[in-house]
This record gives C-alpha cells, structure tokens and sequence, in this order.
C-alpha cells in the first residue's frame, strides 16, 4: 500500500465517524476534533481560521477591515481574490450581490435575537428556540462573518437566503469556480453534522487556493479539511488534488 492510499484509508476511517455517528457519540468526536485543532491555527494559516459554534472568535484578534463598493467591510487580504471573483462571475453574465460581510459583535447580537423572537412567535419555546436558532444565526462571537473572510452572495433577481438559493445561476456559477478564488461553499447541506450549520447555498468562506481545491477534490468540509491536513502533515505526506494530477499525467 502506498501512503496515499494508507492516508485516504485513515481519512476514511477518521471522517466514518464524524457523519455517521449518532448525536452524542457526535459531540464526543466533535470535542476531541476541536481540541486537536485549538492548537494548530498560526498565524501564516490565517485564511484556515475556525470559527464555529464550538470555537469562538479569538478574544485578541484584529481584522484589518476594507470596504466593498457597497459599503460592506471585508478582511483586507480576501478583497482581491473577492473583486476577482464577482468580476468573473459578472463577465459571465450573472449579477451576484453580497448581502451580508464583516459583522460586529453588536449586529451579530441583533440578527441572533431576532431569529429567536421569530421562532418564539412560531410557536417554539425559549429552549426550543434557542437550540434551533444557532443552527441559522450563530450566536455573537461564534460567527464566522466576525472574522471577515465570510460572505453571503445571492443573486440579484432572487435575494432570500432560502434554499431555492441554490437553483439560481448566480449560485450554480459560484459553486462551481468559488475554489479558483480561494472560496468554498462553506455549508453543504450534507456536512451540517460537522459544520452545526444548517445548507446555506449562499454563505461563502475565503479559506485560500491550495485549500479550497484540496476541500472540492477530496469533498470535506472546513472542520475535516483541518483534520485531514493535521494527519498528513503527521504522517508527512501532503493532500493530493485533481492538479496534481493533471501536472503529473501531462
Ligand atoms: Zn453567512
């Protein structure tokens, strides 16, 4: 067996659990993941920043913030390979709009209330409310549009963050070229185990080029790419994309 296929055999082992697992053996996977990935965020892996809800924004850290032409803010270091991106996209023929970038702790706040009043106004109670409303509107300090390298797009003839999102042809041309940019579909609905988040087909994350093609070619989410890498730099053996492939065929 060659280490590749050994890797992909222990990704597979690895990954088996993390969706296959029942609710409370997921929350004990999903702790000893967070715990293995506490200590690996450095400072050059910035873009590989993990915000979610078990892993809150970083108490000290700044964002150097840049405005979109919209007036929405965004990491500095992602606003080219964004402009690029919805560029493309527009070259294309599509009109995508960003409708939600940068947060503040104070707006996050905001949003995270109001989706609890709307699911109390529904019917649910307050505990019911609470637990189903983290899974749509992170709680302040546990979003990942706090760091700035998270966006949602939609397109402009259909704006609802719903998932008819999905169909429109601004989303089926991001989903398909957002890696070329560094982005990835952040997301899919068949991660929300993993992510705690429910599919989003408009929320995107700047996670940089080697990652974002290293998620589509091996489909991982953020949370098992960081585990992934974790056991291949262990192993010293790096993760194989389509590529590299290409490179070694030609
Ligand atoms: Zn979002």
């Amino acid at each position: 067996m060659n280490l590749l296929s050994s890797v992909s055999l222990l990704l597979t082992l690895f990954l088996l659990p993390v969706t296959s697992v029942t609710e409370a053996a997921g929350d004990q996977v999903r702790e000893t993941v967070q715990e293995s990935l506490q200590s690996q965020e450095q400072s050059e892996d910035w873009h590989l920043l993990l915000v979610n809800r078990w892993n809150p924004m970083p108490e000290e850290y700044a964002v150097t913030l840049k405005k979109l032409p919209g007036g929405l803010q965004v990491d500095e270091r992602v606003y080219d390979d964004l402009t690029a991106m919805l560029t493309d996209c527009g070259k294309a023929g599509l009109h995508p709009v960003v409708c939600s970038a940068y947060r503040d702790t104070a707006t996050q706040t905001r949003l995270h209330k109001n989706k609890i009043a709307r699911l109390r106004a529904a019917g649910y109670s307050q505990e019911a409310a609470e637990r189903e409303a983290v899974r749509w509107v992170a709680a302040p300090g546990t979003s990942e549009h706090h760091t700035g390298m998270a966006l949602d797009i939609v397109s402009a003839s259909y704006q609802k963050l719903t998932k008819q999102q999905e169909k429109t042809a601004e989303q089926k041309w991001l989903m398909e070229h957002c890696w070329e940019y560094g982005f990835i579909l952040r997301y899919p609905t068949d991660k929300s185990e993993v992510t705690g988040v429910g599919y989003e087909p408009w929320h995107y994350r700047y996670v940089g080029r080697e990652a974002a093609l290293a998620m589509r070619d091996n489909g991982l989410c953020l949370e098992e790419y960081l585990v992934v890498r974790r056991i291949a730099e262990a192993m010293s053996v790096h993760i194989e994309t389509s590529q590299e492939t290409a490179e070694a065929v030609s």
